[in-house]
């Protein structure tokens, strides 16, 4: 970077306190998941309101306005005037929101969390539905407040996915949706059928961990900037970019869940551990969004490790760590059964042809209920029609239905279409690096480190100096695809399922 004026660096400084409460609240975090003991929870909420506080604070205060102000009026730094611009829309954004609202809303949300735990367990969405009319009432006020075009559901698409507006969803989901569903009829129609219990043998987690481990060297994650732990749900923590650690979940039985889920946060944790080092300690280094995030772990799990040629030069190496059930499983019943494609009531056990079904009836509901359209106690019925519209099954309950994820219960709207984008993203973006990296050749050699060079250079090193669309436009000159997502999916199933 350009040398700085003092001014710039005392801002730069500035800034470097608030990036010291965002460590500590994500190393926090990465403890909440991992190691803290039951008894130390209840202690731990209060610090992490405290220091989500004083970030907020910090975010919104005066003083910052004062920096942006005079940073706007001086500077002619290029980095300095992309932070300033981010500062300026989360300063904004906040302040829009009324301190007492906020924090209103974000009692209600922990306590909503509770409640849907609860209810969950008791089958019982009436506890939860006046929770859910509560907080969709705030996310309504919220984007009023905020200001949008068109729909007012775009005022949270545009907190996870800037660029990306209900306009665009609206074409590109539909017709993604009727691609998916062709397909998955002909799976369903196809004389090959998987059979997953060929996967199921005991394999010692001590084993399952070395495999994870393995994997993950290979993929260039690296070691010393991270660490891999145990956690109930799979995720990556990033610290900074030179400590981004990952939790995995072991279940002796089948070892897709860890593997797999070690492949997919080590994609969010290779995007991570590759932002600019420029960047550090300004907002600018995270991820472009979270989709552009997505598709990142989609890649490594789906594209990479998922490939047939990646199976064709590893199927021995996984055999020597895997239990001698395995020597008895052709490498073609392995990879099939890897592919296993069945419409099904839970979102995070899907497959990869019938996950973005899960996403865009979320989709229709968030938007319904923003817009007042649905009411949260038609919830569970309007639920329930759209299974059975998308993917041919109905839940027998709501545990197994609308009250299966944890998302609306934490305020979380706007947040699910960043899934399928992710599969989006990382289709178009697969297809562009095809142009230039041999990527069949890396397979056959295991040279993942050209795959991973050339994310870095087009996607990871930028960090959030760019938007995803603007992002993808200059990587491959085009704008948002999906056809990208349907090629790949065609071909890669129709080789399997023979259509
Ligand atoms: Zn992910």
């Amino acid at each position: 970077m350009e040398a700085l004026t003092a001014k710039e660096q005392q801002f730069m400084n500035f800034l470097k306190e608030q990036n010291a409460y965002k460590e500590a609240l994500t190393t926090l975090q990465w403890d909440s998941h991992t190691q803290i003991p039951r008894g130390g929870v209840d202690n731990r909420s209060e610090v992490v309101g405290f220091l989500s506080g004083k970030l907020q604070q910090s975010e919104t205060s005066d003083r910052m306005k004062e920096y942006l102000d005079d940073m706007k009026a001086t500077s002619e730094n290029g980095l300095i005037r992309q932070v300033v611009e981010e500062c300026e829309r989360v300063y904004e954004k906040s302040r829009k929101i009324p301190n007492k609202t906020y924090q209103e809303y974000v009692t209600l949300c922990s306590k909503a969390e509770a409640v849907w735990e609860e209810a969950r367990k008791k089958n019982e969405f009436s506890l939860f539905e006046p929770y859910l009319s509560r907080i969709v009432e705030y996310n309504q006020e919220f984007a009023e407040l905020w200001g949008y075009e068109g729909n007012r559901y775009n005022a949270l698409l545009d907190n996870n996915e800037p660029g990306i507006t209900v306009e665009t969803l609206d074409v590109v989901f539909p017709a993604l949706r009727k691609s998916l569903t062709s397909l998955i009829e002909q799976v369903k129609a196809s004389p090959v059928k998987a059979d997953v219990s060929l996967l199921k043998s005991p394999f010692p987690i001590e084993r399952q961990k070395a495999l994870s481990e393995s994997i993950l060297e290979m993929i260039g994650y690296r070691f010393e900037n991270g660490r891999l732990d145990t956690s109930a749900h799979p995720y990556s923590f990033a610290i900074n970019p030179n400590d981004v650690r990952l939790s995995t979940k072991y279940i002796e039985d089948d070892f897709r869940s860890s593997l797999f889920s070690s492949v997919h946060e080590g994609g969010h944790a290779l995007y991570e551990q590759n932002i600019g080092r420029n960047l550090m300690g300004t907002p600018l280094s995270a991820a472009s969004s979270m989709g552009m995030h997505e598709s990142q772990s989609l890649y490594w799990e789906m594209f990479v490790t998922a490939d047939r040629g990646f199976w064709e030069t590893n199927y021995d190496w996984f055999r020597s760590f895997a239990p001698d059930h395995f020597k008895s499983v052709s490498l073609d019943d392995f990879y099939v059964a890897l592919h296993d494609v069945k419409p099904s009531l839970i979102r995070i056990e899907a497959d990869p042809l019938t996950y973005s079904m899960h996403i865009m009836l979320r989709y229709e509901l968030e938007k319904a209920l923003l817009h007042g359209d649905v009411k949260a106690k038609e919830l569970p019925h309007v639920w329930n029609e759209l299974m059975q519209e998308y993917l041919g099954v109905v839940p027998g309950n709501n545990r197994d239905g609308v009250l299966q994820d944890i998302h609306w219960s934490s305020g979380d709207f706007g947040y699910f279409p960043s899934y399928t984008l992710g599969y989006v993203y990382a289709a178009q973006l697969h297809a562009a690096m095809k142009q230039e990296v041999m990527f069949e050749n890396c397979l056959q050699t295991n040279d993942f480190l050209s795959i991973r060079q050339w994310f870095t250079e087009h996607v990871h090193k930028h960090g959030k100096t760019k938007q995803p669309l603007e992002l993808l436009k200059e990587v491959t000159s085009e704008e948002l695809n999906p056809d990208y997502l349907v090629q790949y999916l065609t071909k890669k199933y129709g080789e399997i399922y023979q259509f």
